[in-house]
């Protein structure tokens, strides 16, 4: 496709308004859309979130992850600066806590070198604890050029540019009529000759609404976080990580000092029993029945045992939580958390139980469709959108 006429972006995340953003500037004589069923956008993930500016220190060198962090978080750092969000390039520390997690730290930097990361440092107890005074730990890697930034307030810096976003409107159907898509809302029908499904939690039911067939599926994993409270946020002065499992892509639990003011400490990772579900008492059935009757999710249990086992214990458990946090930060204790918000993750699992580790983009003719953009993809979310008008010409 040269330049379409009308775009739909369906989902106003960060993803969705960015793309429908960067689209009026590749072509500006196209009516560009943005559909969200919520009355607001960023009501989702973009709203939930850690607030990390990731840099792609972790992704395998030639993913998509790697490439679009990087190139997005210099994006993104320059959208804050150009209209003046909050944000702060504040640095991150990996800290490798035993002996045994060196190595995976060691590889860690080779990947962030081979990807472009500038000024990372290898430091020693000493030199950490120079720049976290309390955190515990045989060595780190220092990630100068990552930091925090307010995603709502990119989301509603996005919005603001779009020159039509459509909140309280839900897509209910998508057909293919000639060179056109018909997008059914309860509102009425709407037509375009490109659509872009950026619906998150439900990119996949989107997806398939289009006729694609759902051979991955979107299994929701909530993080919950719990926060430092006031007197106890010293502890903590900027980012603080663990070396993270490489069999599996969430970045296990981390203090991360936000934006608006205070210090988080999560996410965990549960199965979620609704894909919007915030809470453990949400659960709605027939999203419940959709992830269990899929076979991708009884296989990556099984790969899994142990570790799901930890996780749904420690989602009840205060004090695992704290034995988590104490590895990095000895001196944290049960009386220095208070309860934080939590986040779902739309994460796409493959019907042999893997998670899908890249981004992941479908196309059909006049439609491409993001089946997988989890973290970093707020960071990154500025070059995944350049990614995906690029690959618009491919579409026809
Ligand atoms: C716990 C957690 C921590 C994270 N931490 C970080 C981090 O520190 N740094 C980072 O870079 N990334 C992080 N991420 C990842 C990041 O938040 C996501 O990659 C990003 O927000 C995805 O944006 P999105 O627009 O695809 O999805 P969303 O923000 O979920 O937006 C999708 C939108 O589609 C709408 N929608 C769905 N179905 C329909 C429909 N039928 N009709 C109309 N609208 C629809 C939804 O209402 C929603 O608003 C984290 C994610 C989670 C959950």
């Amino acid at each position: 496709m040269t330049a379409p006429r009308r775009v739909a972006v369906v989902g106003g995340g960060i993803i969705g308004l960015a793309t429908a953003f960067r689209a009026q500037h590749r072509f500006p004589d196209a009516a560009v859309t943005v559909f969200e069923k919520e009355p607001e956008v960023g009501r989702h993930q973009s709203g939930n979130n850690s607030g990390v500016l990731h840099c792609g220190l972790y992704y395998k060198p030639g993913s998509l992850k790697a490439k679009l962090a990087v190139t997005g978080i210099r994006g993104m750092i320059a959208f804050c600066q150009e209209h003046s969000i909050r944000h702060e390039v504040c640095g991150k520390l990996v800290v490798a806590v035993t002996k045994d997690e060196v190595p995976r730290l060691e590889e860690l930097y080779k990947r962030g070198t081979a990807n472009g990361l500038q000024g990372l440092q290898w430091l020693g107890p000493e030199q950490m604890r120079e720049i976290e005074p309390n955190v515990a730990g045989v060595a780190a890697v220092r990630v100068p050029e990552e930091g925090i930034a307010d995603y709502k307030a990119v989301c509603r810096a996005l919005a603001g540019m779009v020159r039509e976003v459509r909140t309280g409107t839900r897509v209910t159907g998508l057909r293919r009529d000639g060179l056109e898509w018909r997008i059914e809302t309860p509102m009425g029908e709407r037509s375009a000759d490109l659509l872009i499904n950026c619906a998150g939690l439900y990119c996949d039911r989107v997806a398939e609404m289009a006729g694609v067939p759902r051979d991955t599926r979107i299994v929701p994993f909530r993080g919950e976080y719990f926060q430092l409270r006031e007197q106890s946020r010293g502890l903590v002065k900027h980012l603080i990580y663990p070396v993270p499992d490489p069999a599996f892509p969430f970045l296990g639990v981390h203090f991360t000092r936000m934006i608006q003011g205070g210090v988080e400490c999560g996410p965990n990772a549960v199965l979620a029993f609704a894909r919007e579900g915030y809470r453990k008492s949400v659960i709605r059935p027939a999203e419940l029945f959709d992830a269990i009757s899929y076979p991708g999710l009884w296989a990556f249990l099984r790969r899994y045992p142990s570790m799901t086992w930890y996780e749904l214990r420690r989602s009840f458990s205060r004090s695992l939580f704290v034995e988590s946090l104490q590895r990095l930060v000895p001196a944290v204790q049960e009386t220095d958390l208070a309860p934080g918000g939590a986040g779902v993750r739309a994460q796409a699992l493959t019907v042999a139980g893997d998670l899908v580790q890249d981004f992941d983009f479908r196309f059909q003719p006049g439609a491409i469709h993001v089946l997988n953009a989890p973290s970093p993809g707020a960071t990154a979310s500025l070059a995944i959108a350049d990614e995906i008008l690029e690959r618009v010409r491919d579409v026809s």
